[in-house]
């Protein structure tokens, strides 16, 4: 019955939680529900959930720094569940390594369809892994990482690594920020890019010199 796998929610809420449940049983899914931050992280090791919703406001240890221990661990898909616009902002200039967040009142049916794009990112068959060459530097998408004209190669998160192949495949393209997040993430977005833009910086800092070029009022290119 539950082919496809099994999510962790995150969230002290409990009629929130039982909502979710429903929602992510009736299509399909296992849910596992952790009332606080420090079960949560347990439940990761233990159950090894496919995709992490986590609340932003717990008791106890706080989601910010819930989805850094998780990512400290793992590279699970974590979508943060946000009170706020404001908190929105935290996320994003906090750079936590969320994939992405959703404000609370939230549809739970949205709910699952970003789950579902998610998921079908992490999901997609393997291409044939390739090296394709930049500016000095090799984007190698066999062992997903990227080596520097010199030194040691970077392993980017996973969402980053997707990012950063999608602009190399693409390279001398300027693509919009809209664009990147439908190749990237998945869905349409609703007017909502900043993402792209947090990826892109943690790209620039693991990847000191790599040729991504902001281009004004547009998007992103990575020159030849
Ligand atoms: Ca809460």
């Amino acid at each position: 019955m539950t082919q496809r796998g099994t999510v962790l929610l995150i969230e002290d809420e409990e009629a929130i939680a039982d909502l979710v449940r429903m929602y992510f049983e009736q299509e399909g899914y296992r849910l596992v529900h952790a009332p606080d931050g420090e079960s949560g992280l347990d439940a990761l090791k233990d159950r090894n959930p496919r995709a992490v919703l986590l609340d932003l406001g717990l008791p106890g240890i706080d989601g910010i720094e819930v989805c850094r221990r998780i990512r400290a661990q793992s590279d699970v898909p974590v979508i943060m569940l946000t009170a706020r616009d404001a908190e929105v902002d935290k996320i994003v200039g906090l750079e936590i390594g969320a994939d992405d967040y959703v404000t609370k009142p939230f549809s739970p049916r949205e709910l699952v369809a970003r789950v579902r794009a998610v998921l079908r990112r992490s999901e997609d068959a393997p291409r044939a892994p390739a090296v394709i060459e930049a500016d000095g530097w090799e984007i190698d998408s066999g062992r997903r990482e990227a080596r520097p004209p010199e030194g040691d190669p970077v392993r980017p998160t996973a969402r980053e690594f997707d990012l950063l192949w999608y602009l190399a495949e693409n390279r001398g393209l300027v693509l919009s920020r809209s664009q990147i997040l439908e190749a990237v993430w998945g869905y349409e977005y609703f007017g909502e890019t900043r993402t792209v833009d947090v990826h892109v910086r943690q790209l620039r800092k693991k990847l000191d010199g790599i040729p991504i070029e902001t281009v004004w009022g547009v998007g992103y290119r990575m020159t030849d």
